[in-house]
């Protein structure tokens, strides 16, 4: 048994077979007997179930009949991230979970598949020609961040004629859907694919530049009518436990950034790896340290499994890939090796319910005295959810924030209490999915718009535009 934090701990053409796609592309012949099985329903439930309301019907009848290209059209019409989302949208949740072919107890429509058929092929074939931006209108948009958020409100944008530059602090654009995805869902290069057709449409994305740093608010200000904050969220909550800090304990994100690298070599992983959280970030970093090669992969979480805040078909695939589960266990410290070079142990209690307390309706666990025990490992994964970007946020004058530290918006527009600033996605949703920061990129651009111009749009998968609450102009 290897006792620390190593490097491939099985053969690299292993992990690589390990990582792939756990959804490879459908073939030809497959889309197109799939999507003639769909009953395009009037007024669909799937599309109600899709955050941008995507038309699915109209899609997937458009592969039935063989434009593939006009079903990409449809696709991206409403949701210009639609090939990210048609790999890493949780589709059982969504559009897929709604198809009424579940209510008659047949096998629901592969609608995620499909988008992914359609995209893909408007990729290779030039996604580009797709829309013919409208010609520049002398009015310029900053974008601060280059997530789903950021990249599909620039998308709207530009095709509407507005001058965008997005100011991104990493190295490569995308946000999450770049360095959060787990791997075997969506590769890298597919991210960065899309980014570079947005990219295509006239929007400049400039890497290497926080905002705040590189760069400062009043410039932004100075060079743009409008700026949209897309920052998403920050890095993951602390423990507040001994032995956090030791070699060998790492962040959820930062251990999955590795992963996207593919630099197997340079993962950090070990035979035997706790994951502190049972969200859907938990299983992203317990299944990818089991396809790393980790013997021993366990999930350690203070609340019962009832309480598990990932999704049940997140749950299903962790449970495959022979990861172990402690519940009702919370960690209370982390106990170094013999040297101090790394760690031997993460010492748990054990939990129970405690009595209702308050109006909380969430099931609250307390200690139990005297149960302590360790479970032997030499990593330790955190995965306790994100900060918000608070401190930053903060510095933006008049900006409001709610008690969560989520910037608050009109929800017609994303304006917020400053009426220069927008905002959208996980920094206002608090951490959602990427196709809701996607809708809200739209739902903000088509409000830059109305501000700018006093025009009111219709876009792909809004409602028919109105505005109880005035916006503010500036
Ligand atoms: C580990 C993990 C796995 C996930 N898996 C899925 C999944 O499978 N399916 C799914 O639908 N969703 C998933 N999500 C959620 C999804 O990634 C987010 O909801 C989505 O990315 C939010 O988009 P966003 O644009 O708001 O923020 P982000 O994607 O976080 O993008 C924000 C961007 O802003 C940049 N930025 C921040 N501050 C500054 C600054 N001052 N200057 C310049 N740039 C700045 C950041 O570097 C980042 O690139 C996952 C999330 C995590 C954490
Ligand atoms: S964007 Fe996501 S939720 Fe919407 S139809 Fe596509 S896969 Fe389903």
């Amino acid at each position: 048994m290897t006792t620390e934090v190593s490097k491939t701990l099985i053969p690299v053409e292993e992990i690589e077979r390990n990582f792939r796609e756990i959804e490879p592309a459908l073939s030809d012949t497959e889309a197109r007997l799939e999507a003639q099985r769909c009953l395009y329903c009037y007024d669909a439930p799937c599309t109600q179930a899709c955050p941008t309301h995507i038309d699915v019907p109209a899609f997937i009848k458009k592969i039935a009949s063989g434009n593939v290209m006009g079903s990409a059209r449809v696709i991206f019409n409403a949701n210009p991230i639609g090939a990210s989302c048609a790999r890493v949208c949780p589709v059982e949740a969504l559009c897929v979970g709604a198809c009424v072919e579940n209510t008659l107890m047949h096998q629901p429509i592969m609608i995620g598949r499909l988008q992914r058929y359609a995209t893909d092929h408007a990729m290779r074939e030039g996604a580009p020609q797709l829309f013919k931006p409208n010609p520049h209108n002398g009015k310029s948009v900053g974008i601060i961040g280059s997530g789903p958020a950021g990249l599909s409100c620039a998308a709207f944008l530009a095709r509407l004629g507005y001058q965008i530059t997005i100011y991104e602090q990493k190295e490569k654009a995308g946000g999450l859907d770049t360095y959060g995805m787990a791997e075997y869902k969506m590769a890298q290069i597919d991210s960065l694919t899309e980014v570079s057709w947005i990219e295509r449409m006239g929007v400049e994305i400039k890497c290497n530049t926080k905002v705040g740093t590189d760069v400062t608010l009043e410039e932004l200000e100075t060079r743009h009518e409008a700026i949209f904050l897309a920052v998403g969220l920050g890095a993951t909550s602390r423990l507040h436990i001994p032995g956090e800090d030791l070699p060998g304990v790492y962040e959820a994100l930062d251990f999955i950034d590795q992963v996207k690298t593919r630099q197997w070599e340079n993962v950090p992983i070990a035979t035997s790896v706790a994951v502190i959280g049972a969200g859907n970030t938990s299983v992203d970093a317990v299944t990818q340290a089991k396809r790393l090669g980790a013997e021993h992969v366990i999930m350690v979480y203070r609340r019962s499994q009832k309480e598990m805040p990932a999704y049940h078909y997140e749950y299903e695939l962790a449970k495959s890939d022979a990861v172990e589960f402690q519940w009702q266990t919370a960690p209370v410290a982390i106990i170094p090796n013999a040297d101090n070079s790394g760690i031997a142990a993460l010492r748990c209690v054990r939990t129970q319910l405690a009595p209702a307390a308050g109006k909380s309706k969430r099931a609250e666990y307390q200690p139990v005295p005297g149960s302590e025990f360790e479970i032997p490992v030499q990593m330790v994964i955190k995965a306790l959810g994100q900060q918000k970007r608070v401190s930053f946020l903060e510095t933006i004058p008049g900006i409001n924030l709610d008690p969560a530290g989520r910037v608050k918006v009109t929800p017609e527009s994303m304006q917020t209490s400053n009426p220069k600033y927008f905002a959208g996605g996980d920094c206002v949703n608090g951490g959602r999915e990427a196709v809701d920061a996607a809708q809200h990129g739209k739902i903000a651009a088509r409000g830059i718009h109305f501000v700018m111009t006093g025009e009111r749009i219709q876009l792909a998968g809004l409602d028919d535009f109105k505005f109880p609450i005035p916006l503010t102009g500036f």
